[in-house]
Formats: C-alpha cells, sequence, structure tokens
C-alpha cells in the first residue's frame, strides 16, 4: 500500500458520522425536491464531475486537521468530491425567517455533509462541500456554486478567521469543469460562468433555523434530542442533567451571537443576509453570499441589491437583527422549554451587553482602556466623526495609530477620504485627534498598552469587494495570481506588509455602484 493511501485510511477512519446515528433521516438517496417533516436529514451522493479541477488547497488549514500535504490522485479526488460507493453523504433540512417572514422548510440545497473529522489537538470539524450537486432541498435550484461566488466565501471565510473572527474554514476550491447559467442582477441578463466547489468546515453548521424546522412541526421529541445533542457536542460546559440546561444553552447562544456582532461591527463586516437559516446557533459567521466589508463608514450601507428598498440588513442594523433572530430561536425552544421568563430575560439582557461591549471595543480601536468615565462618549465620538466625514473605516484607524505630532492632518488622513475635506472638516479632524491624545494621555494605559490595543483591533488589510472583482474576474480568464496575493495578505491582516499596502487601498470611484463590487444580489 502506497504512504498515500495508508494515510487516507488513517483519515478515514477518523470520519464519525454522528447525525447518520442519531436522528432520523431520509434514506432513500434521492434527490427530487420534497419535504421531509420528521427526518432531519436526507442521504445525497455527491454528483460526478468528470472533468472536476481542483485550483486551491489550503495547507496551513489541512496540517491544523492532520490532513495530507502532498497531493495523490486519490485524495484530489475526494477534494472533488468523487468518493468511494461505500461512503453516505447527506443534506440536512432547516427552516427559517427570510427577510422576516416566515419561510417554511430550506435545508442544504446544494451543500452536501460528509461528517465529522477530528484533527490532531482533538477537535472535530463538519466537512460541507457546496456546489458539489442539488439535494432534496434544493427546491427549484440548481445545486452549483460558481467560480465568483465561491471565491468570495473561500476568501472571505478565510479572512475572517485570521481578523479572529469565528466562522467556518475554507479547505479547497475546484473548478467543476461545468458551465452554470446566473442572472446575476435578476433582470433577465442570464449568462454562464464557470461552476465550482468548495470544501467548507466548522465545529458545526447546525442553524437557528435547524430548530424553527422542528418546533413549526411541533416535533417535540426531535427538537429535544436535537438540542441534546447540541449541548453534549458543543457545550460541554452545560451539565444536561441540569433542569436549566436548555436556559443555559440560550443563554450562551445569546452571548455569542452578541459577541459575533461585536467583531463584526469592529471589523466593519456586512453578512447581507442575516436569514435565520444563516444563523449559526454556535455563534460563527456563516454562508458568506452577498456580504462587504465597510469601505466609508455608513450605518446605512447594504451591499446586497436583493435588500432593497428596505435594507433590513444594513451595517447599523446587524446587532438588532441578531436579536430579532434570537427572538425566533427562542419561540422555537420555548416549545419544550417552559421557564419562558428566562428565556426573556436572557433576550432582554441582549440590548445592554451588547453595548457595554461594543463601546468597550470601540475604545479599544481608539487605544482608549474605557476605564475612566470620561471615556465612555468617545466610542460615539469616532462613529459620528467617521459617519459625518464619510472616512473609509478601517483606513481612518490606521492613519489614527500612525499620526505623529507635526503631521498634515491633510496629508495623513487623505489614504481614507472619499471627498476633497472642507476647511472645516480638517479643523473637525484635527480637534478629534487633539482631544484624543488628551484621553490617551490621562489613560490609565500606557502608550505602549494603548498602541498594543489598536494594533491588535484594527485590521491594517480587509479583504474588499472591489478587489474580489478584480480578483474573481482574472480568475474566470484563468489568472489565479490575484486570489494567490489575497490569500496570502488575509493571513496576516494585523500586519502591514507589502501586499497589505497594496491591496488595502480606499475603494476607487468606479467601483461605488458596480455590479460584483458595490451591488451584489443572492445569486450565486
Ligand atoms: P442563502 O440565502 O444563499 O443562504 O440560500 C437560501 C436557501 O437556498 C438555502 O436553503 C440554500 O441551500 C438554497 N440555495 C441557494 N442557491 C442554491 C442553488 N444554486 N441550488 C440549490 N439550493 C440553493
Ligand atoms: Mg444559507
Amino acid at each position: 500500500m502506497s504512504q498515500q493511501s495508508n494515510n487516507l485510511n488513517v483519515w478515514w477512519q477518523r470520519l464519525q458520522q454522528p447525525w447518520l446515528k442519531n436522528f432520523p433521516g431520509d434514506e432513500s438517496g434521492s434527490t427530487m425536491p420534497r419535504q421531509t417533516p420528521g427526518k432531519l436529514y436526507s442521504i445525497t451522493p455527491t454528483q460526478e464531475f468528470d472533468s472536476a479541477h481542483l485550483i486551491h488547497y489550503n495547507k496551513p488549514l489541512a496540517a491544523e486537521l492532520g490532513l495530507p500535504q502532498s497531493l495523490g490522485e486519490e485524495f484530489v479526488s475526494i477534494l472533488n468530491a468523487q468518493l468511494p460507493s461505500d461512503v453516505q453523504t447527506y443534506a440536512t433540512a432547516y427552516s427559517g425567517h427570510q427577510f422576516g417572514q416566515w419561510a417554511g422548510q430550506l435545508g442544504d440545497g446544494r451543500a452536501i455533509l460528509l461528517g465529522e473529522i477530528t484533527t490532531n489537538d482533538g477537535h472535530a470539524y463538519e466537512w460541507q462541500w457546496k456546489g458539489a450537486g442539488a439535494t432534496a432541498y434544493a427546491r427549484r435550484a440548481d445545486g452549483r456554486a460558481v467560480l465568483r461566488s465561491t471565491i468570495r466565501e473561500y476568501l472571505m471565510s478565510e479572512a475572517m478567521h485570521h481578523l479572529g473572527v469565528p466562522t467556518s474554514r475554507a479547505l479547497s476550491i475546484s473548478l467543476t469543469g461545468e458551465n452554470v447559467v446566473r442572472d446575476v442582477m435578476y433582470d433577465g441578463n442570464a449568462a454562464y460562468e464557470k461552476g465550482a466547489m468548495m470544501i467548507r468546515l466548522a465545529e458545526s453548521f447546525l442553524r437557528f433555523g435547524h430548530f424553527e424546522f422542528l418546533a413549526a412541526q411541533r416535533d417535540e421529541k426531535l427538537l429535544k434530542d436535537l438540542l441534546d445533542f447540541a449541548i453534549e457536542r458543543y457545550f460541554p460546559n452545560i451539565d444536561l442533567q441540569s433542569e436549566k440546561a436548555y436556559v443555559q444553552w440560550f443563554e450562551e447562544v445569546c452571548s455569542r451571537t452578541l459577541d459575533l456582532m461585536v467583531h463584526w461591527q469592529r471589523v466593519g463586516f456586512v453578512h447581507g443576509v442575516m436569514n435565520t437559516d444563516n444563523m449559526s446557533a454556535l455563534g460563527l459567521t456563516i454562508d458568506y453570499g452577498p456580504y462587504s466589508m465597510l469601505d466609508d463608514y455608513d450605518l446605512e450601507f447594504t451591499p446586497n441589491t436583493t435588500d432593497l428598498p428596505g435594507k433590513r440588513y444594513k451595517f447599523g442594523a446587524q446587532p438588532a437583527v441578531a436579536l430579532w433572530n434570537l427572538n425566533r430561536l427562542a419561540n422555537a425552544i420555548a416549545l419544550i422549554e417552559k421557564d419562558t421568563q428566562s428565556l426573556e430575560s436572557a433576550l432582554n439582557n441582549y440590548n445592554d451587553r451588547f453595548w457595554e461591549k461594543f463601546d468597550r471595543t470601540m475604545l479599544h480601536k481608539l487605544g482608549l482602556s474605557g476605564e475612566l468615565q470620561e471615556q465612555k462618549v468617545w466610542s460615539r465620538k469616532s462613529q459620528k466623526l467617521l459617519s459625518t466625514q464619510r472616512l473609509d473605516y478601517n483606513l481612518f484607524y490606521t492613519c489614527l495609530g500612525s499620526w505623529k505630532d507635526g503631521m498634515s492632518v491633510k496629508e495623513h488622513f487623505e489614504t481614507c477620504m472619499y471627498h476633497e475635506p472642507t476647511e472645516m472638516q480638517l479643523q473637525e479632524l484635527k480637534t478629534f485627534i487633539d482631544d484624543w491624545q488628551k484621553q490617551r494621555e490621562d489613560d490609565v494605559w500606557s502608550v505602549e498598552h494603548s498602541s498594543k490595543a489598536m494594533a491588535a483591533n484594527n485590521p491594517q488589510f480587509v479583504l474588499r469587494n472591489y478587489q474580489l472583482l478584480l480578483c474573481t474576474q482574472q480568475a474566470e480568464k484563468g489568472n489565479f495570481a490575484m486570489f494567490h496575493d489575497l490569500y496570502k495578505a488575509l493571513q496576516t491582516p494585523y500586519q502591514s506588509t507589502e501586499l497589505s499596502k497594496k491591496y488595502n487601498q480606499k475603494r476607487p470611484d468606479w467601483a461605488i455602484d458596480v455590479v460584483g463590487a458595490g451591488q451584489l444580489s443572492c445569486s450565486s
């Protein structure tokens, strides 16, 4: 037996499929679109793609997982979703509220699960192909994904990981060899795009929508089974025997979701489709679609044209939407948790706790400790300056971090300005800097400590939509140079490097409203 297949055998032995063991599923193997009440998954084979072609393998992640570093033919076939016939794969059923409305059964329409693999240090990750074929939950869609959206998910999920934001990860990306039709702006201009698939990993892809799916059917038994499973497996700090277990679990989900929202606001990430089916029960960022990092600071900004004109999922609304979504989860759990008062108080605590943590984080971005009473206003002060002057969110903090006395405000902050500043604006900025320096001097933190906090909270590199557009346009033509640059740059987002300087530039004018950067839809 070759070394490669030996390694693979070891790896296969580490594969676990707890869903298949623990829950009822539809075993037919059929991918005909259908409702599966009372079943949490359907056995679903991956599609055969005869000319699939691996284009990227995330070696650092593979090393963490104990996966092969060298790519033999056998392993590449697995990455390309070509599996031995005795390996069963599956898609899960979930529901959700989309744009505020109950959407009934949804489910993994084009995501197919292999199960869980365990890393060298004992952590288990769910392994999922996205774009490897239609499932019973595809409804009228084709189960495919295009290169454009696959690259976007691949790079941004890794970028978020390196930014320190809880997220799903990306292991590999392949062209399927097929062309796929997409009408990007849903305006009758359908065109062919390259089909692609990726492998994404997360501790679990469990969503709020899985619980809603069972609650809607009033399936108390299965809802309880799923909750017990989730707690045992992903929340080992909660004692399942305690009568407060479900309340504690819900409190923990609120807490993780809140932390995630603080992270998103800190780095300027706009998810774009915060439907409850896209909300992770583990507090991870999942389902990267029409997202965007903020360029100019704008609480009203949404990249998702499907979300116009209401802008339900605009940047500034994300924390509140997360709470709305947590309400939907609480409603689902209330079917089996009779202590609804405790669920309610977890929800009632959310706002205070969010603002507390958010304000402290915004102060840390300014290098202020948050320990002094008079500092409290600084979180709002910086946001007001950013929004009235429409400065670039991330570049502003980078500029502030490198500010030195005697510099020209106009020259130093030019890199984060989208308009020629008026004299008044320059004066306002100068006053802000002077006051901020005074705050820093009076703070309990030393200047070194303050600078460290700024460096740890303010990225020097964020993956911008206009760069992603250029990257995907080049990749469509077979040129992956920019993809490799961005992949490299995103791994050290808190360091200033040649690549970060090259790519972390404010959005050029051409990209404001261009399809694929300023304007995105759910078509992917
Ligand atoms: P999203 O809002 O992109 O997370 O997708 C909502 C639902 O539509 C999920 O159930 C997806 O699995 C499904 N879906 C989206 N695009 C496709 C596709 N091309 N094929 C099958 N299902 C899809
Ligand atoms: Mg989704």
